[in-house]
């Protein structure tokens, strides 16, 4: 493993993003995000749209109405290159590898998928799940993005995971064997977690990854078993403080190893990113399909956003009646769509270009705002038209979003 820095890690320095990285051109991409929406248990701090269903699934009707809702999507987007597609959940991994390969089929037929593009799938690290990893990627998947969550035994069973550090460790090991790229999760923040055994399950982890980690701070989501237990004093997290501490050790730790943060909890050595990711937060088009999936396309009415029925029976219904599950198609005006630009480009260590910004806005960013937040060490200017977080900033970035935007 190279351990050396690499010569663009330091933050605020200023300059521009990586060479390595993928510029951003402008041009973000066109992805497509397909939805599985099940899980094999609910873990206590999850808000996510995933349900568990004990009486099993009927893959080959979620298929057939996938195909369905893809073909929907199509009509609407019009023809497009698609420049990557994601699997996320849920748990993909509970599909069965001919599901996988059939979804993708119906995405090849509605729209041109360049050979090689990156192709993603979440998975959980339990021996059964990883046992579908060869047949994943017989089907297509380049990229398996794995929800580890922790490396020791005590906090995966505080954190309700079904699988353990022996299991997590095999599959880590069986998808760097197997996909091209990989990719894992952890979660830190966790009750009672000090800073020097974040630390050093970082470091373990660093020497576990192959090129990309995505590192979450805990936090506590209303209407969640653990929203109940804080409330009640009967799960204590680690305070804003700390919190902050372990925010900016993890920046620190990552970088020194060659894996810079290139958005608030992602990190990659330069140039494997999540391209799928990186279109969300150039603020792309993407295709949101399959239960409770959201997207963006540009289509000749303008710029609009779909959204999907969340519940999967009635989502299913839906498409059997519509021949797709969509409960919402807006047009975002220019306004909100400068908002979501400021909203989702702040999050990346490249920023936003302004040009893009003020071509949607019809104007300049309230200069007085700006001046105030660079002086406060919030935002900084690179260049004439870009501006990003600070790693001051991106601990506070809805305030730093919210008094942009405005
Ligand atoms: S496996 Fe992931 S999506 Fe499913 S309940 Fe747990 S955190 Fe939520």
């Amino acid at each position: 493993m190279n351990t050396s820095p690499h010569p663009d890690t330091n933050f605020a320095a200023g300059g521009s993003a990586p060479d390595s990285m993928a510029p951003d051109t402008g041009k973000p991409g066109f992805g497509i995000y397909l939805h599985w929406p099940f899980c094999a248990a609910k873990c206590p701090y999850c808000d996510f749209n995933s349900h568990v269903r004990h009486a099993g699934i009927d893959q080959q009707a979620y298929v057939s109405a996938f195909q369905q809702e893809i073909a929907a999507m199509r009509l609407l987007s019009g023809p497009q290159v698609v420049t990557s597609i994601f699997f996320g959940g849920g748990t993909p991994s509970l599909m069965s590898p001919d599901t996988v390969g059939a979804i993708l089929d119906a995405v090849r037929a509605a729209w041109v998928v360049p050979e090689g593009i990156e192709i993603t799938l979440e998975a959980n690290p339990s021996s059964v799940e990883a046992g579908r990893f060869r047949g994943y990627r017989q089907a297509g998947v380049n990229r398996v993005s794995m929800g580890v969550q922790a490396l020791n035994d005590a906090d995966l069973k505080r954190l309700g995971r079904l699988h353990d550090r022996a299991e997590a460790l095999k599959a880590i090991g069986l998808a760097r064997d197997i996909f091209p790229r990989m990719s894992f999760d952890l979660i830190y923040a966790r009750p009672d977690q000090t800073a020097d055994a974040w630390a050093s399950e970082l470091e373990e982890a660093i020497s576990l990854a192959a090129d990309h980690l995505s590192l979450y701070q805990l936090t506590i989501e209303e209407g969640t078993p653990f929203y109940g237990l804080h409330k009640a004093g009967k799960l204590i997290v680690p305070d804003g403080e700390l919190s902050a501490e372990l925010y900016e050790l993890t920046r620190q730790v990552c970088e020194r190893h060659g894996l810079p943060a290139y958005e608030v909890s992602n990190h990659a050595r330069p140039g494997a990113e999540s391209r799928h990711n990186l279109t969300y937060w150039r603020y792309g088009d993407y295709a949101g399909i399959g239960p409770g999936a959201h997207g963006r396309l540009s289509t000749k009415a303008g710029k609009i956003a779909t959204a999907t029925e969340r519940t999967p029976e009635q989502w299913l219904k839906l498409v059997a009646e519509n021949g797709h599950g969509m409960i919402e198609t807006s047009e975002l005006s220019a306004t909100e769509q400068a908002d979501e630009l400021l909203l989702m480009g702040l999050r990346l260590r490249e920023g936003i270009d302004l040009k893009r910004w003020r071509a949607l806005s019809g104007r300049d960013l309230d200069r007085d705002r700006t001046d105030f937040l660079i002086h406060h060490g919030m935002i900084e200017q690179m260049g004439t038209d870009r501006i990003r977080c600070t790693p001051a900033g991106m601990l506070v970035l809805d305030a730093v979003v919210a008094d942009l935007a405005i």
